[in-house]
C-alpha cells in the first residue's frame, strides 16, 4: 500500500524562484530514501496547454511519451527522476475549464450555476488526486505555477486549502518559496517581503508549513529565526537555498538544509535512514570538475532565450559528465548566419547541433549550417527541423535538386523532400494535433546508430507534422546519405546517417526529452565523445 502523501509547493515574492528544482530536489531525496514519488505542475494560464506557444513565452514545450504538450518543468522532474511522467503530471486553467463547461454541456450539473467554487475547486482538485489514485506513490508532490497573489492562481491556492483540510496535517502540508533579496547599499539580507508572502497565503488560509527562501548570500540564525517567528513556522523549516552554480546541486543543498527530514517529521515519518544519494554525488562531481572540454554550436532560432532549449542543454550536461567533459553551447541565431560570416562563426566548433523549430524564419541559416557541417566534417547532430534542415541541404547540394525544400517552407517546391504526412493533409487546428508521443524505431544492423544504441528497437518522442519524401530516399542513398532508423508500422524515416562523415546523424525524433542524469542518451553521449576526438585530433 502506497502512502499517498501530498505535498502542495506554492511561490511568493517573484516568479522564476525555481519551484521546479525544489519540488524536484525535495522528490529526489524522498525517491533515494526508498519512497515513490511524482511531481505535478498547475499551470494558472489559459492554454488547454503549452503546445501552441511560443517557446518565448514560457520556455520549451516538453513532450511525454503519451504524446502530452507540458511545461518544461516535467522535463526537470523526469531527469531529476528518472521517470516518465504523463498528461495528469500538467494541468492548466484551460484544461480546467475545458472540463468544465464540457461536464456543463452535457447537462451533468443538473441545472446548478457553474461557479469557480465549487465547480472549478473540484475539478482542480479531482486533477490533483487523479495522480495519487492512478500510480502507487507515496508522495505526490503538485507545484503551483505563477505567484501567490495573482488573480490566476486564486482557485488553485484555494483548492489546496481545501484539499489539506480534508486531509489532515499528517497527509498534507505546504511548502512556499520565496525571496530573501540582499541590499547591497547597507549589505543586508531583506525578509520583508517574505513575511508579505506568508500574509498573503494567510489571507487565502493558508499557513505554510516550510519555507524555502532563495539567497544569494546564506543566511545566519538572526535571520532564520526572524522568518520563523513572522511567519510561524518551526525554525529547522526555514530552509536555505542559496546560489549554484549548477541545478543538479540542488537536492545535496537540500538534503544539507534537511528538507526532506522537514516533511518526513511533519508526516510522522521515520527519519533515521539516509537518502542514498551516492551516484547522484558522483554526477554532479564530475559536473563540477570536468577534465576535458569541448565547443558544440546550437543553431536556432529562439537561442536568446535559453530555456528554448532546456532539455538540449541539459542533454549535454548528463552526456559531459559521462565523457568528463564540459560542453560550452555556442548558441546561434539562424537568422543572422550567412555565407560570409558561416565560416568566423562556425570553424572552431567541436560539433554542430541544429535545433527543432517552426516556420522558416532563419531556415536558410540552419540549412547553412547543416552544410558546413557535412563538408568540413564536422561532427553533426540534427534534431527534427534539424534533420530535415540536412535533408534539404543534400538534396540541393548534392543530389542537385533545385529550390528543393519542405512543404512547411515553401509549398509549391518542385522538390518536396520534406512533405506532410498523410494523416496530417486534413488537419486544420493546432493544439495537440502533430505526431506526438513516443513511437518505436527499427535500426538498421551495421549502421551508425547501431552501434550508438546496441539495439534493435528504440523508443523515442516525436512532436512534428513534417515527414522526409520516401520517394526521394533511394536517391539519398545512392550518394551515401542513408535511412539508418525507420518506424516499424508505417515505413517513415526516423534517422539518417553518412556513413562515409566523421558522424553526421539526424533524427525525426526528440532525443533530447529521453536523458536523464541517471541515464544519459545514447547518442548524445556518443556525439560528444566523437567532438572530443575530432578536438584532439585538431
Ligand atoms: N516544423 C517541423 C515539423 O513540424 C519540425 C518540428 C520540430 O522540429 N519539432 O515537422
Amino acid at each position: 500500500m502506497s502512502l499517498r502523501k501530498y505535498i502542495f509547493v506554492t511561490g511568493g515574492v517573484t516568479s522564476s524562484l525555481g519551484k521546479g528544482i525544489i519540488s524536484a530536489s525535495l522528490a529526489k531525496l524522498l525517491q533515494a530514501r526508498g519512497y515513490s514519488v511524482t511531481i505535478q505542475k498547475l499551470d494558472p494560464y489559459i492554454n488547454v496547454d503549452p503546445g501552441t506557444l511560443n517557446p518565448y513565452e514560457h520556455g520549451e514545450c516538453y513532450v511525454t511519451e503519451d504524446g502530452a504538450e507540458t511545461d518544461l518543468d516535467l522535463g526537470h522532474y523526469e531527469r531529476f527522476l528518472n521517470m516518465a511522467t504523463t498528461q495528469n503530471n500538467n494541468v492548466t486553467t484551460g484544461r480546467i475549464y475545458q472540463s468544465v463547461i464540457n461536464k456543463e454541456r452535457k447537462g451533468d450539473y443538473l441545472g446548478k450555476t457553474v461557479q469557480v467554487i465549487p465547480h472549478i475547486t473540484d475539478e482542480i482538485k479531482r486533477r490533483i488526486k487523479i495522480l495519487g489514485s492512478k500510480g502507487n506513490f507515496d508522495f505526490i508532490i503538485t507545484e503551483i505555477g505563477g505567484t501567490v497573489g495573482d488573480i490566476e492562481s486564486l482557485p488553485y491556492i484555494e483548492a489546496i486549502r481545501q484539499l489539506k483540510w480534508e486531509m489532515g496535517p499528517l497527509n498534507s502540508l505546504v511548502i512556499h518559496l520565496t525571496l530573501v533579496p540582499y541590499l547591497s547599499a547597507s549589505a543586508e539580507l531583506k525578509t520583508k517581503p517574505t513575511q508579505h508572502s506568508v500574509k498573503l497565503l494567510l489571507e487565502n488560509g493558508i499557513q505554510p508549513n516550510i519555507l524555502v527562501l532563495r539567497t544569494e548570500h546564506p543566511l545566519n540564525n538572526d535571520i532564520r529565526k526572524k522568518v520563523a517567528l513572522f511567519c510561524n513556522v518551526d525554525f529547522g523549516s526555514v530552509i536555505e537555498s542559496v546560489d549554484v552554480s549548477t541545478i543538479y546541486e540542488v537536492p545535496l543543498l537540500m538534503q544539507k538544509e534537511n528538507l526532506d527530514v522537514s516533511v518526513l517529521q511533519k508526516m510522522n515519518l521515520p527519519v533515521e535512514n539516509k537518502p542514498e544519494m551516492k551516484p547522484w554525488k558522483q554526477f554532479v562531481n564530475k559536473v563540477k570538475n570536468p577534465r576535458h572540454h569541448v565547443k558544440i554550436a546550437l543553431v536556432g532560432k529562439y537561442v536568446e532565450l535559453p530555456d528554448s532549449y532546456k532539455s538540449i542543454m541539459e542533454s549535454f550536461v548528463h552526456a559531459g559528465a559521462v565523457n568528463n567533459c564540459k560542453v560550452e553551447l555556442r548558441s546561434l541565431q539562424s537568422e543572422k548566419l550567412n555565407e560570409s560570416n558561416i565560416g568566423d562563426l562556425l570553424s572552431d566548433m567541436h560539433g554542430i547541433l541544429v535545433a527543432p523549430g517552426f516556420g522558416d524564419r532563419g531556415i536558410e541559416g540552419k540549412i547553412l549550417a547543416a552544410r558546413f557541417a557535412r563538408e568540413n566534417n564536422i561532427p553533426f547532430l540534427g534534431i527534427c527541423l534539424g534533420l530535415q534542415c540536412a535533408i534539404i541541404e543534400f538534396a540541393r547540394n548534392v543530389l542537385k535538386l533545385e529550390d528543393a525544400h519542405s512543404t512547411e517552407m515553401y509549398l509549391k517546391t518542385p522538390h518536396p523532400v520534406i512533405d506532410l504526412m498523410e494523416e496530417q493533409k486534413g488537419v486544420t487546428s493546432k493544439g495537440g494535433t502533430m505526431r506526438l508521443g513516443i513511437y518505436p524505431c527499427n535500426i538498421k544492423p551495421g549502421t551508425r546508430c547501431s552501434r550508438i544504441y546496441d539495439r534493435e528497437e528504440v523508443l523515442e518522442r516525436h512532436r512534428h507534422r513534417y515527414e522526409i519524401n520516401n520517394e526521394y530516399l533511394d536517391r539519398f542513398a545512392e550518394k551515401g546519405f542513408i535511412a539508418s532508423g525507420i518506424n516499424p508500422d508505417t515505413g517513415l524515416v526516423e534517422i539518417m546517417e553518412i556513413p562515409e562523415h566523421r558522424w553526421f546523424v539526424g533524427v525525426q525524433f526528440h532525443p533530447e526529452y529521453r536523458s536523464t542524469v541517471l541515464s544519459p542518451h545514447p547518442l548524445f553521449i556518443n556525439f560528444v565523445s566523437e567532438a572530443l576526438k575530432f578536438r584532439n585530433s585538431d
